[in-house]
């Protein structure tokens, strides 16, 4: 079968590698549609998220949907011709922090896309049945595949434990930043303030409930929302951004005892923090490492229409093409906000 493989920076090319067979548990998926993330953007440029680093030929890809074709022993029989969205991360399920129930930071974490593991980049993906969530008629393959991402929303906004009527900052207005302030204003946030280097993206963000948004290059992220909230700082920070500058500023915009939720990815292993601007406010700083047992409400909110993935994605490609994506989305050109891989 067809798959593209990375084999440098901005080097990446089709291969032809088998096909896969469904072991006990797993179900076969035809790939449908695969989405170009922000994480990914470290390894095709860099090869590298900080000290994780691709030291072979890799696919890469993890956002994805598809349809079932058939199953491994002891998988559901009911999934096969069924779309599914697809939890990429697969647990150990034995170690402390699995046993505990937070298996998105377990330390024997199976995930595709990421060095030594292959991506989804290809026709077909062999994966454990229960990853696999069967979408309602009527979605489409490319939402479907969003709603990887949007699980990555919806537990950043549940971190936040947000209040009816706060405020909230988004830093960074690419997919990342666009679905968390849409579902951070469903959970109650009142007013979002939101920043970003590119003007497409600032304008953009007005459509998914960002209220006020600004450029960060022209207006100074900290004095602008610092006076737009009266001096007083924004209730809740997301960062979501792929900066190592985003962190800090999320801290100086937040208000005293207030909650800043890191959900960007910079790519180095250290970034700066103002610590004692951070200590004077006693702020709650929450990274956010992927989700948590959130795809069933994910999909919920894209079935109801109470969130818009399919707008976001603006540009799609055939497999053969995908190296263009990850280069459209590399250069934030064509006013490009999420991309994605269509079969
Ligand atoms: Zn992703
Ligand atoms: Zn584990």
């Amino acid at each position: 079968m067809k798959a593209i493989k990375w084999f440098a920076p901005r080097d990446m090319r089709l291969t032809d590698i088998e096909k896969p067979v469904p072991k006990p548990h797993e179900a076969l998926v035809r790939v449908e549609s695969i989405g170009v993330c922000g994480s990914d953007m470290h390894y095709y440029e860099d090869g590298a998220i900080g000290q994780t680093r691709i030291t072979e030929p890799l696919i890469l890809g993890h956002e994805f949907a598809g349809i079932v074709e058939a199953v491994g022993k002891d998988a559901d029989p009911a999934l096969v011709g069924k779309r599914v969205a697809v939890e990429p991360s697969i647990p150990c399920g034995e170690c402390e922090w699995c046993r505990t129930g937070h298996y998105n930071v377990c330390t024997n974490l199976f995930f595709p896309g990421g060095p030594p593991y292959d991506g989804v980049l290809c026709e077909y993906a062999a994966y454990d049945a229960n990853n696999c969530y069967p979408t309602p008629d009527g979605m489409s393959a490319q939402e479907a595949a969003m709603i990887e991402p949007l699980a990555v929303a919806v537990h950043a906004v549940e971190l936040a434990r947000v209040q009816r009527g706060e405020t909230a900052a988004v830093l960074g207005l690419g997919p990342i930043g666009l679905l968390t302030a849409q579902v951070a204003k469903l959970k109650g946030i009142e007013v979002v303030y939101g920043t970003d280097l590119h003007d497409y993206r600032v304008a953009a963000s007005k459509r998914y409930g960002v209220d006020h948004a600004y450029n960060a290059e022209t207006s100074d992220t900290v004095e602008t929302i610092m006076r737009e909230t009266n001096g007083r700082g924004v209730d809740v920070a997301f960062d979501a951004a792929r900066s190592s500058d985003t962190p800090a500023l999320a801290c100086r915009v937040t208000r005293p005892v207030g909650r800043c939720i890191l959900i960007g990815i910079s790519g180095t292993e250290e970034d700066p923090f103002p610590v004692s601007n951070a200590r004077r406010k006693e702020l709650t700083v929450q990274w956010c490492r992927r989700f948590k047992s959130n795809f069933p409400e994910a999909i919920d909110l894209v079935a109801t229409g109470k969130v818009d993935v399919s707008s976001i994605v603006t540009h799609s490609f055939p497999l053969e093409r995908a190296p263009e994506a990850f280069a459209l989305v590399a250069g934030f050109s064509d006013n490009v906000l999420k991309a994605s891989v269509d079969l």
